[in-house]
């Protein structure tokens, strides 16, 4: 019999045991399709992204040298709306991740059913290695490479891992260059004063704070006293764990890419927040005791937030986990082998795709306040996002409840469904 067309041997990122993020990702997305009904003939659109950009960028170092780096745009799938997702810069960044990241962000998008998406980039580089000015040059010839395929409708990138508030004025800067007109709305996460919203910077961290504490309410936990341990002091842990400790919870443990320390009476938060500012990470830290990398992940905890990167609960260390909770800040970081682990430890775990999904909710807000010229106030953002993650994280609860599945299974299950419905209604082209 002939082999039908298209049904060739996969390439090995289609192969759900490629190593890495976006084998990971293909394992949830296994996980869920028998819960997806008629909609489950659609499931394949999810297994490939839409689009993916490899471009070079080349740069004039201080020195005179010209280096080169790799970047990549990723559009995972766009059936909802335009793509959005953010941009990092780091060393391991490679096109596979990025896809995963990409991936994660259609699903996020979905779960909150903000119109959007999904999409991501990054560069492969350092750029703790970079002067300032070649930071800029980096980041200015990326957005050049990568404008063919962004825009304020067709996709709008925003901070993720070492890019910021700076980095995303020069992107809008670029592209407004570019296309030789002011177009605030092509990224999200800038500036206040150049078209950002209030309440972005913080909005990842609070997302988390606020499932966090209806995860607590739905399970009978008390926030004040719980002891919390943290895993990335940055935009996102380092906000989430201030919100926490605001909220009368004891931040015991934290862990950075300068070491974990530990405090059984509490660390003092703001203390800290001070110091990591100052020195660009928690080691040295007065206030605490050193403690091993790995010790890290046994310490006595009610709630652990993992929110640095990809793959930091395996099944090397899952079994020694001690909270009731696991809310993940990072997108990724937990391993299909460790979630079940986990699940049958009887650890809650707060999925990625709905526990940092405030970040984006309020690039959305943004990026509307952008279109309509007409800017809200702080707190009428904080409570819109409070309520969307409410909303989000309630009917994603239920779902769990009547299938009797994982959260990250039920979020997945919102998200997919939605995703694919949309792609159902708007049908094959041609
Ligand atoms: N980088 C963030 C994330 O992973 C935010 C993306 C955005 O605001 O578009 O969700």
């Amino acid at each position: 019999m002939a082999t039908p067309a298209g049904n060739h041997p996969l390439p090995s990122y289609l192969d759900p045991n490629h190593l890495g993020p976006w084998g990971v990702y293909l394992q949830q997305v296994d996980r869920v399709t028998p819960y997806l009904g008629s909609l489950a003939r659609w499931v394949e659109t999810l297994k490939r992204p839409k689009r993916a950009l490899i471009v070079d960028v080349p740069i004039e170092m201080d020195n005179g040298t010209i280096a080169h780096f790799e970047g990549y745009r990723v559009q995972h799938n766009l059936s909802r709306g335009p793509g959005k997702g953010g941009v990092r810069f780091h060393q391991d960044v490679t096109l596979s991740e990025v896809m995963a990241l990409s991936a994660w962000m259609s699903i996020k998008n979905a779960a909150v059913n903000v119109p959007y998406g999904g999409a991501k980039g990054g560069i492969r580089v350092d750029p703790k290695k970079l002067t300032r000015s070649e930071l800029e040059r980096l980041t200015r010839r990326y957005t050049s490479e990568i404008g063919i395929i962004i825009g304020p409708s067709n996709d709008i990138p925003a901070p993720d891992v070492n890019t910021n508030a700076q980095i995303m004025a020069w992107m809008m800067d670029t592209y407004s260059m570019n296309v030789g007109a002011t177009a605030t709305g092509v990224v999200t996460g800038k500036p206040v004063d150049l078209g950002g919203s209030l309440g972005r910077v913080e909005a990842t961290g609070r997302g988390v704070f606020t499932v966090g504490c209806e995860a607590a309410r739905l399970t009978g936990m008390t926030i004040a006293g719980a002891r919390v341990a943290v895993q990335g002091f940055g935009n996102v842990g380092g906000t989430a764990g201030k919100l926490f400790a605001e909220a009368g919870a004891k931040v015991v443990a934290v862990q950075d890419h300068t070491g974990s320390i530990h405090n059984a009476k509490g660390l003092d938060v703001p203390a800290l927040l001070a110091h990591v500012q100052q020195t660009g990470g928690v080691g040295g830290f007065a206030g605490a005791d050193v403690m091993g990398n790995d010790e890290f992940w046994g310490v006595a905890c009610d709630i652990m937030i993992p929110a640095a990167l990809e793959s930091q609960i395996t099944q090397d260390n899952a079994g020694r986990i001690q909270a009731k909770m696991v809310i993940e800040g990072a997108n990724g970081p937990t391993t299909p082998e460790a979630d079940d682990i986990l699940n049958d430890k009887g650890v809650l775990v707060v999925p990625d795709v709905i526990a940092n999904a405030g970040g984006v909710t309020v690039s959305y807000f943004e990026w509307v306040q952008d279109f309509s010229s007409f800017f809200w106030t702080e707190d009428e953002i904080n409570a819109r996002l409070v309520r969307i993650m409410k909303e989000a994280f309630a009917g994603v609860w239920q779902v769990a409840q009547e299938n009797k599945v994982s959260l990250r299974t039920a979020t997945f299950i919102v998200a997919c469904k939605r995703m694919l419905h949309a792609r159902e209604m708007r049908g094959l082209y041609p």
